[in-house]
């Protein structure tokens, strides 16, 4: 799941940033750049797909299909060589690369990515690799926190009494209003956590729907907040998807060595039935990570680490921090060529922040 914020050209106005880079495109600057970065290497990151209206919920979690089908278009359209993440690492000590070469990566293990991704990919037969943290690929229910933002976004204006969701909660809550909804979904949170199971979560998950009139069944049926199921993921990788660790709990311990390489083994094990033999490929939960942590992987028998740090990979760079470009239903068919072409990446060595 994704955890930063745009930086300062992308967080502009819209109409503002779309005629600086039309004007940049009909000058030949996307065509420039296209040249200048031709042998850097561009690691696009995506999350779920959405299977109803989750991409109207959180467009920087979940993306429609139509949205993603046209960026593969895209891809195959401007001729960007799509090469799998084992052959980008094998080319990064001399940056042998084609011209434009661009990884596919998709984080967490989201069912749409499941049900909605990976057929466009494989029309396309473009490789991919998906990083899964596995405790809800085990578990098969709500990822908590997700489906309760998702039911208070669709409760819209209401009032909410915790006391009627649990007997050991209790306070009144104005839905509409932004600050109490937040204090309302850390509340809910802090309890969920107290729980220690999430069959015990899912029932809260459930109250709460019941509370607000939303029908959870419908929700738990679609599976609009849930992860793919162990099957499911070992038929991607069985079709060509490279199933690779995201940590266990969606988390990377900082206290010591050994508490990552529990967050590891338990990630490893769960996901053993997947059939990949060769899972040394990682991805740092939330983008979290810190200099002392970088140390450990190697000892974990881990190869590289995805970031979501904005940029271009460069011959000889770290495997361990490779920078991603995280797409989503937020950023324009437009925005996205002036990534690819490199067009952002020039103003980012120019030290500007996007
Ligand atoms: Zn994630």
């Amino acid at each position: 799941m994704p955890g930063v914020s745009d930086g300062r050209l992308r967080a502009m106005k819209k109409p503002l940033l779309r005629i600086i880079l039309r004007l940049a495109k009909l000058t030949g600057l996307f065509l420039l750049a296209r040249r200048l970065t031709a042998g850097d290497l561009r690691i696009l990151c995506y999350h779920g797909a959405a299977l109803r209206d989750e991409n109207h919920f959180s467009p920087g979690l979940f993306m429609s299909k139509e949205t993603f089908a046209g960026r593969m278009d895209f891809l195959a359209r401007q001729g960007y060589p799509v090469i799998g993440l084992d052959a980008a690492i094998a080319g990064l000590p001399s940056g042998d690369w084609p011209k434009g070469a661009t990884v596919i990566t998709i984080d967490d293990g989201w069912f749409g990515t499941y049900r909605e991704m990976a057929p466009v990919l494989r029309k396309r037969g473009f490789p991919a690799t998906l990083y899964i943290a596995s405790y809800y690929l085990e578990k098969e229910t709500q990822v908590f926190n997700v489906a309760v933002n998702y039911v208070l976004w669709r409760a819209g204006r209401q009032t909410l009494d915790l006391a009627e969701v649990s007997d050991e909660l209790g306070g009144r809550y104005d839905i509409a209003d932004a600050r109490l909804r937040e204090e309302l979904r850390r509340r809910l949170g802090d309890f969920a956590d107290s729980l220690g199971s999430a069959e015990a979560r899912q029932e809260l998950f459930r109250r709460l729907c019941e509370t607000l009139g939303i029908d959870a069944c419908w929700i738990e049926q679609e599976r609009l907040c849930a992860f793919m199921r162990i099957e499911e993921a070992r038929e991607l990788q069985a079709s060509g998807v490279d199933i690779q660790l995201h940590s266990h709990r969606h988390r990377f311990p900082t206290q010591s060595y050994e508490a990552v390489e529990a967050e590891i083994a338990d990630n490893r094990r769960a996901l053993a039935p997947v059939g990949n033999p060769a899972l040394r490929h990682f991805c740092y939960p939330s983008g979290d990570y810190d200099e002392r942590q970088i140390s450990w992987l190697p000892r974990l028998g881990i190869v590289s680490a995805t970031t979501i740090k904005a940029g271009f990979t460069r011959r000889g760079d770290s495997p361990y921090e490779l920078p991603r470009f995280l797409d989503s239903e937020r950023v324009s068919l437009l925005e996205f060529e002036a990534e690819l072409s490199g067009f952002f990446e020039l103003i980012r060595r120019c030290g500007y922040a996007i």
